[in-house]
């Protein structure tokens, strides 16, 4: 078995989330994504020898993100062709992928997508709603008026429809649905998005308003706490807790009156603002143009095209990020409560999320 390194906090690899385009046919206020792609995006051969690369590491999950990614053409495509290192044995000296997932606001998310995510080997979809009226998703999603948010809210709301259909099972975690709380914009949609939840048997993922890049306007006063989230979430239907998976960004809960009709269906609270979770992070992101960071609220990452142009060179690439690996030190969230984030407004920046992925 290759060695699979540690960084300076005795973490391994895991999970790499790679984002496919830093575009996105929302423009959600806390995301603020790019309207345009930078210039030299990597092209699937490129990608695929990355991820392998990332495999040899030890990186045994794939989250295809964006920006949305059901905008790169090719992402049927790219799945398909990371097949062969699904099919590898667990203990495959050259590391074996186990799972790829994709995070989507799902507004391309046909019936027709959905089967041929499906056809093409996709094990999980993650699916974004702030809201579950025209209101809500509107503020939430940067649009202009209710009426916009309801005809996104239908979209969103068939696309969880297309995607079971396709065999995407949420009773199997297959299909999940990611919410950003924040105090002044969707609070009062805690409840409503619980109950759309339940009603679908979806697992809800609420997610603390992050400070990742540099034009959402973070402010700690726009933070919901997770804890007030499920307490009032638990006010109504109590809450049972399940605990944080290991590298896991999620705390679980049931519901204490789950049923039969809601598939046991729980409840997630993502907290990395009020109780990071840098401690077991596995993490690594990569741009849609190559950039690696080993970090959601880093500041720089590091150019990997020089490893994969003008034809990628494996060895050295796996060799490269081993390094960048083996060096990282970052533990932010944990360490934003001792630095004064308005005093580093200017710098260090941060880079923005639909580069990163989430
Ligand atoms: N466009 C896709 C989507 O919205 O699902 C994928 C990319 S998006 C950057 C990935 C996830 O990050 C989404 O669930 C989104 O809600 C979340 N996100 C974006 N900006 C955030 C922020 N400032 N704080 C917390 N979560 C955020
Ligand atoms: Fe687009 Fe997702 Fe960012 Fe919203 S959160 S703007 S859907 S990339």
């Amino acid at each position: 078995m290759a060695e699979r390194p540690l960084d300076l906090h005795g973490r391994p690899l895991g999970v790499l989330r790679l984002s496919l385009t830093a575009r996105c046919n929302l423009a959600c206020p806390y995301c603020c994504p790019d309207t345009e792609d930078p210039p030299g995006l990597l092209t699937l051969p490129e990608r695929l020898v990355l991820v392998e690369a990332a495999v040899g590491l030890g990186a045994h999950t794939l989250r295809l993100t964006g920006g949305e990614p059901l905008l790169h053409r090719g992402l049927e495509e790219l799945i398909a062709a990371l097949q062969p290192l699904r099919r590898r044995e667990p203990d495959d000296p050259r590391g074996a992928l186990k799972e790829i997932a994709l995070t989507s606001n799902g507004l391309l998310l046909s019936a027709e997508r959905a089967r041929r995510l499906k056809a093409a080997g996709l094990d999980r979809i993650t699916l974004s709603l702030d809201g579950t009226d025209g209101a809500s998703v509107a503020r939430m999603a940067g649009l202009g008026n209710a009426d916009a948010g309801a005809a996104v809210l239908e979209k969103v709301l068939a696309a969880i429809g297309h995607a079971r259909a396709a065999g995407f099972d949420p009773a199997r975690g297959q299909l999940k649905l990611n919410a950003v709380i924040t105090r002044d914009g969707n609070a009062e949609q805690l409840l409503p998005l619980a109950a759309l939840a339940r009603e679908q048997g979806l697992e809800l993922r609420l997610i603390e308003f992050m400070d990742v890049g540099n034009r959402n306007g973070w402010d700690p006063e726009k933070v919901l706490p997770a804890a007030e989230m499920l307490s009032r979430i638990g006010a109504v239907w109590p809450l049972e807790p399940l605990g944080r998976a290991d590298h896991g960004t999620a705390s679980r809960w049931r519901y204490h009156d789950r049923t039969a009709a809601d598939n046991g269906a729980h409840l997630a609270v993502v907290a990395s603002i009020t109780a990071p979770f840098c401690g077991d992070c596995n993490r690594l992101r990569i741009t849609a143009d190559g950039v690696a960071y080993t970090c959601l609220f880093a500041g720089s990452g590091t150019d990997l095209r020089p490893w994969l142009r003008p034809r990628p060179d494996p060895a050295a690439l796996e060799q490269a990020l081993r390094v960048l690996w083996r060096a990282r030190r970052d533990r932010w969230s944990e360490e934003r409560a001792t630095v004064d984030t308005r005093a580093q407004a200017g710098s260090p920046r941060h880079a923005e999320m639909a580069y990163l992925g989430g």
